[in-house]
């Protein structure tokens, strides 16, 4: 058992579409307690920081326009194995490679053939990016683990 905490957003896309309520049904009946839940438009700087990492990838801008497009949910899950439970529940990045069942199949809106894979939703990949991540939506006092 290990208890970790993961950032998670629901894209533009899936927002668009009216489907919070049912991510946020996954992570809850899958053991993802939501912690702490904002909902915010990006702005280009922020977006650009937020995926920094991939400055110098060909789909580095049509990434950051999705991104900006409309409002996103950002939210931080906590749960055995966190980070690791919610990729999974996720799907793979390319959205054509999602498994049935997985919510980048079943809400991602390309068929994986975009200039940017418009895929429903985020999740950090490791520890260390997940504090990260965290800390760069969210105050420590703006997250509440359950007392109960
Ligand atoms: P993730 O951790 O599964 O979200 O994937 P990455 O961190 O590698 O990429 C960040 C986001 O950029 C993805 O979620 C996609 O929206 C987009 N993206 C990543 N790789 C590709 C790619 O090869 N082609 C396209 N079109 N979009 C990509
Ligand atoms: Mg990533």
């Amino acid at each position: 058992m290990a208890i970790e905490q993961t950032l998670s957003i629901i894209k533009p896309d899936a927002v668009a579409k009216g489907v919070i309520g049912e991510i946020y049904s996954r992570f809850e009946k899958n053991g993802l307690n939501i912690i702490a839940t904002r909902m915010l438009h990006m702005t280009r700087k922020q977006a650009e920081a937020f995926y920094a990492v991939h400055r110098e990838r060909p789909f580095f801008n049509k990434l950051v326009e999705f991104m900006i497009s409309g409002p996103v949910m950002v939210q931080v899950l906590e749960g055995d194995e966190a980070i690791t439970k919610y990729r999974e529940l996720m799907g793979a990045t390319n959205p054509k490679f999602a498994a049935p069942g997985t919510i980048r199949y079943d809400y991602a809106s390309d068929t994986g053939n975009n200039d940017v894979h418009e895929n429903a939703v985020h999740g950090s990949d490791s520890q260390e990016t997940a504090r990260v991540e965290i800390d760069f939506f969210f105050k420590r006092e703006e997250i509440c683990p359950r007392t109960r």
